[in-house]
């Protein structure tokens, strides 16, 4: 087994930004830790960030206007920095899969379990286990590294990927045990 630990659109618009969320804020130190010992470990690191298109999007028809690419509200929340042989991928669509090179790139670090991370729990990283799941990816959610809006939907978002996609959910802290 070779994980490597997906880090889905904690960029400004989501946390302090367009949709600012207090939740999303309260997940940054538990992926911070996760990262820490990923770094440790050598076990990849990978972003994925909302970069939309000014005006072109189709998901604006849904959310109006968001992480435009080149702007602060689409760059990386500066606790979570990415560091020195991290990856950083930019995104037009929820799922992390969708348009870029993810895929290719796992296959390369010959990685076939992805630890999911970020926001929003039910939509961009359900839909990034949604096509991890059809490509072949066991999946591990560490439920205290992902946020929505409420905790209702955090609930019923996390039964979900456990349900749907046979997500181990577990915390970063056990995640991190098991890596040390
Ligand atoms: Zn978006």
């Amino acid at each position: 087994m070779k994980t490597a630990v997906i880090v889905i659109d904690m960029i400004n618009d989501f946390v302090a930004g367009i949709f600012k969320n207090e939740r999303a804020k309260n997940i940054i130190p538990s992926i911070k830790q996760l990262l820490n010992f990923a770094h440790n470990d050598k076990i990849p690191v990978i972003y994925a960030n909302d970069a939309h298109l000014p005006n072109v999007d189709t998901e604006f028809d849904v959310w109006g206007q968001h992480a435009v690419v080149g702007t602060w509200g689409a760059q990386i929340v500066e606790e979570l920095r990415p560091e020195r042989g991290d990856f950083v991928l930019q995104k037009r669509r929820y799922s992390a899969f969708q348009g870029t090179d993810l895929d290719q790139l796992l296959r390369e670090l010959k990685v076939d379990t992805l630890v999911l991370t970020g926001v929003i729990t039910d939509i961009c990283v359900q839909h990034t286990a949604a096509d991890a799941f059809f490509k072949g990816y066991k999946i591990i959610v560490p439920e205290d590294c992902v946020e929505t809006a409420n905790e209702q939907t955090q609930k019923a978002a996390l039964g979900y990927l456990k349900r749907v996609y046979g997500s181990k959910i577990t915390r970063a802290n056990e995640i991190v045990k098991k890596w040390s």
